[in-house]
């Protein structure tokens, strides 16, 4: 719509679709006007679903409105908005058939069904922001140290197919750009949703330039587990203390000897004790736990991180971003103390 809030695309347009210049005026006039941890989110992360579906399409909203009225995050200083994924860009992880099925309405009903959506113009669209909002998070943190989403973890998504409420897989779509583009040599992605990042596994499972650690539910979705390169299966009923300490020393573990350039991090809050779909019993002080711990690990030793939100699963659409916001709130907490400390 003309008049609007028309904004110039930061990948650039003709011959050089594909890149997104980090030098441009464009970009730092965008960035200059950041203040605080950057937050990015888009009002197209949504789009409408069939009532009484099973996916709280509506929670992305939500988590954004929280963070604004609860004070924090300032809108007007720290919000960034996504472009969407251009076909190019998704191209460097999906095969050109897929991407072309998916961005042009040419997926079957069987392949629709396996992802729990039916296809409409309005999925492909809210898809492709989110997945743009991951890469645009994974470049702001390059200069910024840290970057969340208010959506993101699509980590079912395999490279010739969507599958569990996943279309395209954000995680490696951003880190196959920074690797394509030589912006990260070594990247870790740690996932920490309760189920396995089977999609993201397969993607990677012969490049050496990512690594892959999942902590996921040992009896829950996927049935059927990827490798990654390192599983936690976790049994059912954990609780916060044994989550917290196997975090703990594995993670410390990776990033002692993989010794990533950047880090993914999906924080989905679906490990939590009321999740509709977790079998673990998490509380919220654990998953607070959990994301300072995780982000205050890698951001200690300068690592530059990027995070989305990941899985979460409740009948109370209020309950459930109040607790995907406890990882933009622990992120906060560690941004402040980081940027202290580097005064
Ligand atoms: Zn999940």
């Amino acid at each position: 719509m003309f008049g609007t809030k028309w904004k110039r695309s930061i990948f650039s347009s003709a011959s050089n679709f594909n890149k997104i210049d980090l030098k441009s005026k464009e970009w730092h006039t965008r960035l200059d006007k950041i203040h605080g941890l950057p937050i990015i989110h888009h009002h197209g992360y949504v789009c409408d679903l069939p009532t009484n579906h099973r996916f709280p399409m509506k929670k992305f909203h939500k988590v954004i409105d929280y963070l604004v009225s609860d004070r924090v995050i300032d809108r007007n200083k720290q919000v960034l908005e996504p472009d969407q994924v251009p076909m190019s860009i998704a191209e460097n992880v999906h095969s050109h058939e897929y991407v072309d099925k998916f961005f042009n309405g040419k997926t079957t009903e069987n392949e629709q069904r396996a992802t729990g959506f039916v296809w409409s113009p309005g999925l492909a669209s809210r898809v492709r922001y989110e997945t743009g909002g991951t890469l645009l998070g994974a470049l702001v943190s390059l200069q910024r140290g840290m970057a969340c989403s208010t959506a993101g973890g699509t980590h079912h998504a395999f490279a010739d197919r969507g599958a569990g409420f996943c279309l395209l897989n954000d995680l490696a779509v951003a880190a196959q750009y920074l690797l394509d583009e030589k912006l990260a040599s070594r990247i870790l992605i740690v996932d920490l949703d309760v189920h396995q990042g089977d999609g993201t596994a397969n993607i990677f499972k012969n490049n050496k330039n990512v690594f892959t650690f999942s902590m996921h539910s040992r009896t829950n979705f996927p049935f059927r587990k990827e490798q990654s390169d390192l599983d936690i299966a976790l049994e059912d009923g954990v609780e916060d203390d044994e989550f917290l300490n196997v975090l703990q020393d594995n993670l410390h573990d990776i990033v002692s000897t993989f010794r990533p350039d950047f880090v993914l991090y999906d924080a989905g809050v679906d490990p939590h004790k009321d999740d509709l779909l977790g079998k673990l019993n998490i509380s919220d002080s654990g998953l607070m736990k959990r994301d300072l711990f995780v982000l205050s690990e890698i951001t200690k030793k300068g690592i530059p991180v990027a995070s989305v939100i990941g899985g979460g699963y409740s009948d109370s659409i209020d309950e459930l971003a109040k607790r995907h916001t406890i990882l933009h709130r622990a992120a906060t907490k560690v941004w402040m103390q980081f940027n202290r400390l580097c005064l």
